[in-house]
């Protein structure tokens, strides 16, 4: 049995990743036996192929948010994974507004490759296979529902804290003592009105929720220009917790 994840990509905010200073594409998760693609943002299918994963190898789509940054290529994989709708795919879980009728982010001749799409919400339990799936506290995040979200066996814990706002409610609503912890850290310092975690705000989650291991993505133009790898350093001494900045390609094992 394996644990790791995969950062197909790490940008996050419009410059970064509408001009690609860094990949996006999501991440690659491998929880025990389960094969798991998180927020396939643009160019998530070239990055999936130039990292030697086959889509077909995919069980599992979750979409935290609606928000292209993490949904622009869920289509085209879902064409690669499926073939064209022919070999159906187990399961798609999003928030609910990312899939309305009149709006959904996945095109309706391809739900016909799903043999099931779970929305997910605060308090909501997704069962596969020997894992499971939780939704996490609702995010601050405009224009879209955003749930943190738990993957958990026997074995291991992962939580990943997708966009939104730093709030007190977040030190509460996360699991303590995770294996590991993906933090979306799209600054260094809060910005007014943009409702993205910084690094400040993720050193206190750290410290009152002590996972083991702990990674920042989704990086602003404001993070690249501070050094992520500097800014990881920082939150690894400030907090006594391994924190590693993801780069493009970076496989974790946990
Ligand atoms: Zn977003
Ligand atoms: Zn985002």
């Amino acid at each position: 049995m394996s644990y790791s994840i995969t950062f197909l990509g790490t940008g996050g905010g419009r410059v970064v990743v509408f001009r690609q200073l860094r990949h996006s594409g999501g991440m690659w998760l491998t929880f025990s036996d389960v094969n798991i693609l998180i927020d396939p943002g643009p160019g998530s299918l070239i990055r999936i192929l130039e990292r030697g994963f086959e889509p077909k190898d995919i069980d599992i789509f979750i979409l935290s948010h609606r928000h292209l940054d993490h949904t622009a290529d869920i289509n085209a994989v879902l064409e690669s994974a499926t073939e064209s709708t022919k070999r159906k795919k187990d399961l798609l879980i999003s928030p609910s507004d990312a899939l309305l009728e009149c709006d959904s982010v996945v095109l309706p001749y391809l739900r016909k490759g799903l043999k099931k799409l779970e929305s997910i919400y605060e308090g909501k339990e997704i069962s596969y296979k020997n894992i499971k799936i939780k939704g996490l506290i609702k995010h601050i995040h405009r224009g879209a529902d955003t749930f943190g979200i738990e993957i958990s066996d026997e074995r291991k814990r992962f939580v990943y804290v997708p966009c939104g706002r730093f709030f007190d409610g977040m030190l509460e609503g996360y699991p303590e003592n995770a294996d590991i912890m993906v933090f979306n850290t799209t600054f260094v310092h809060p910005v007014p009105n943009i409702d993205h975690l910084a690094a400040s705000d993720v050193k206190k989650m750290l410290l009152k929720l002590k996972p083991k291991k702990a990674v920042i993505t989704h990086f602003s133009l404001q993070m690249l220009k501070s050094v992520p790898e500097k800014v990881a350093q920082n939150l690894s001494s400030e907090t006594g917790i391994p924190v590693v900045a993801a780069r493009d390609g970076l496989r974790v094992d946990f």
